[in-house]
């Protein structure tokens, strides 16, 4: 790891530690989903647990850091302070101490809350706590994402793919509780390590530097609700893809296209007012693009970070390696894909 900036690796090492001590509640709790689930009746308890669970321990960390934390966070915590919701404040606190031995059900909450920040100084955090939740309950693929955004630029991302396996010939469908972790800081490269936050064992990630379309490797959601796959097939189809997609959850996908396992990750809108989140994108996007990679929006346009927490001026992502991503935009226009 190179940094010209002596803050910058003392930031990203607060936050890859973060991160992956987050990881251990969240891997805690996928554990427990089935057992979990035997004794609620609410399929989204679990995840709920792990998703405010992660966010308190990584604005806790963060904020004992530096104070004065600015955090858009995907969670809070009003639902947690409802009265009737005692057993969940405690089941989030319970899980939480797996890495803050110490915390107390109201440092919880406000932890959880320091993740209120709107968006709109110079300089935040932003944080999915857990990104694929559904890839999360059936036990697969999911993220834990938090990035640093500076005056519209994504300036640092960090993600922990829990059930990531760094062997490329793992399904993905068949997690390797190992995990991975990827991290990029702007100018600096892109980078993983195995397991945990040893960045000493960092290796650098290279997007694919294939231009031959017809190999063309595509990645995409699990969820038809969260982008048009028969389009994406009617794209890969047009530039002569042969072969298939790989199918899994969160900004994993980002990491694939990252590391050259993939050529492209084409998430196209499924309606006309979904506006995507800035969590659900900032990390994954430095992390591809400091690898290589290009990401922009289905029309080709930067996806615009300056517009509080969600990307507002962009429709869809498309992420690829470079070969890739003038032919994809161009047969987005040829088949007249999303004409408005
Ligand atoms: P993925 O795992 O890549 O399918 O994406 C998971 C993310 O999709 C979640 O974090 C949601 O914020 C987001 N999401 C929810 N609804 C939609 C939608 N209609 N279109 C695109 N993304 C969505
Ligand atoms: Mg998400």
């Amino acid at each position: 790891m190179t940094s010209v900036n002596p803050d910058l690796d003392e930031i990203l090492k607060v936050a890859l530690r973060a991160v992956s001590d987050a990881s251990i509640i969240t891997r805690t709790v996928q554990t427990r989903v089935e057992t979990i689930r035997q004794h609620t009746k609410d399929d989204r308890s679990p995840v709920t647990v792990a998703d405010y669970a992660a966010q308190a321990l990584i604005a806790a960390r963060l904020n004992d850091a530096w104070g004065e934390l600015k955090l858009v966070g995907e969670e809070d915590a009003s639902s947690l302070r409802i009265s009737g919701n005692a057993s969940l404040r405690e089941a989030v606190t319970e899980v939480t101490r797996e890495v803050w031995d110490d915390a107390r059900v109201d440092d919880v909450l406000d932890a959880i809350d320091l993740g209120n920040h709107d968006a709109s100084a110079e300089r935040y955090w932003t944080l999915d706590p857990i990104d694929g939740t559904k890839g999360f309950l059936r036990g697969g693929q999911y993220a834990v994402s938090l990035a640093l955004i500076e005056n519209g630029t994504v300036t640092l991302g960090v993600l922990g793919c829990p059930n990531m396996s760094s062997d490329f010939e793992r399904p993905f469908d068949s997690p390797d509780s190992a995990g991975c972790l990827f991290y990029a800081s702007l100018g600096n490269g892109s980078w993983t390590v195995i397991g945990d936050a040893d960045t000493s064992t960092a290796a650098r990630l290279t997007a694919s530097a294939t231009t031959d379309l017809t190999s063309m490797r595509l990645c995409e959601s699990v969820e038809a609700g969260h982008s048009r796959l028969d389009e994406s097939a009617r794209i890969f189809e047009h530039l002569g893809g042969r072969g298939r997609p790989a199918r899994l959850d969160s900004q994993c996908k980002y990491a694939v296209v990252a590391r050259g396992q993939a050529d492209a990750y084409l998430r196209l809108p499924t309606s006309r007012s979904y506006v995507e989140k800035i969590w659900d994108h900032a990390a994954g996007k430095i992390v591809a693009e400091e690898a290589g990679a290009i990401t922009t929006d289905i029309r080709g346009n930067d996806l615009d970070f300056s517009k509080g927490s969600l990307l507002s001026a962009n429709r869809g992502v498309i992420c690829t390696s470079p070969a890739f991503h003038i032919p994809i935009i161009r047969a987005i226009g040829d088949l007249n894909l999303f004409p408005n």
